[in-house]
């Protein structure tokens, strides 16, 4: 699940997104997984670390599932946030003086 948390200098609270089967935080896209239920209506995402995923599919083997990592940018995709690379400033040219 998404939760909102303290963040760490406490100024505020920031989304997290937290495994359902040991309750910890998914501190890394590429240590997590999200699973569904295409049956369900609506169809949740469930998210998991990667070691706790086969506790949370266990019992269910027609569900859907994904790498959190890939799942974020489908995600972003889908609500119109173009992922962009990082452009490189370009140095300011100095005028030269003459
Ligand atoms: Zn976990």
């Amino acid at each position: 699940m998404i939760e909102f948390v303290p963040t760490d200098e406490g100024t505020g609270h920031a989304p997290v997104v937290v495994c359902e089967v040991c309750h910890h935080r998914i501190k890394s896209a590429t240590d997590g997984s999200v699973a569904w239920d295409f049956d369900a209506k609506p169809m949740v995402a469930l998210f998991a670390h990667k070691r706790c995923f086969h506790a949370l599919i266990r019992g269910h083997p027609g569900w859907g599932s994904e790498d959190l990592d890939a799942f974020f940018i489908y995600l972003l995709q889908n609500t119109g946030l173009a992922l962009r690379p990082w452009k490189k400033k370009e140095p300011r040219q100095r005028r030269q003086r003459r």
